[in-house]
């Protein structure tokens, strides 16, 4: 667990269904039952038709990494802790419209970080796993697909 980051809201009806999902390692991806359109983060109003009929579909969990950087100081204490880290932007692979914005993160979902930057590339597959930072919160992160990849935990064995 990552107890010293800033956490989300997540009772808020707009969006409890998400982090729920998240809770169940499932990433929920919103559309309006009226129009078909697709939108993350989630919202109360289809942006397209103004339907407040809003459904879940989960996604696959595969994704491509459309861009990436790597935060430098002056960072939060709790995010100074982890670094350096990447935060990439993925394109999902059943949801190719959308952009979601997510840490990379070790395979098992243990920590953010850990990974040497130079393995990392736009248009790398990555997969989704989840990041638990406290009992009732956990953050959907992704992990590069291909092989070659070590991680620092891996490395200190
Ligand atoms: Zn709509």
């Amino acid at each position: 667990m990552i107890e010293t980051i800033p956490l989300p809201t997540t009772d808020d009806p707009v969006d409890h269904a998400f982090w729920q999902g998240c809770l169940d390692s499932q990433l929920l991806i919103q559309s309006c039952n009226d129009c078909g359109h697709v939108q993350h983060p989630p919202r109360a109003m289809c942006p397209m038709c103004q339907s407040m009929e809003l459904g879940w579909n989960r996604a696959s969990g595969m994704g491509t990494i459309w861009s990436y950087t790597i935060p430098h100081a002056p960072l939060l204490p709790a995010f100074a802790e982890i670094a350096p880290y990447i935060v990439a932007v993925i394109m999902p692979d059943d949801f190719p419209g959308l952009r979601i914005v997510g840490a990379l993160a070790d395979p098992g979902g243990n920590s953010i970080g850990g990974i040497d930057p130079g393995t990392v590339a736009i248009g790398m597959s990555v997969r989704l796993t989840f990041v638990q930072l406290v009992d009732d919160v956990a953050l959907p992160c992704w992990f590069p697909a291909e092989a070659g990849i070590t991680w620092e935990k891996e490395k200190q064995q």
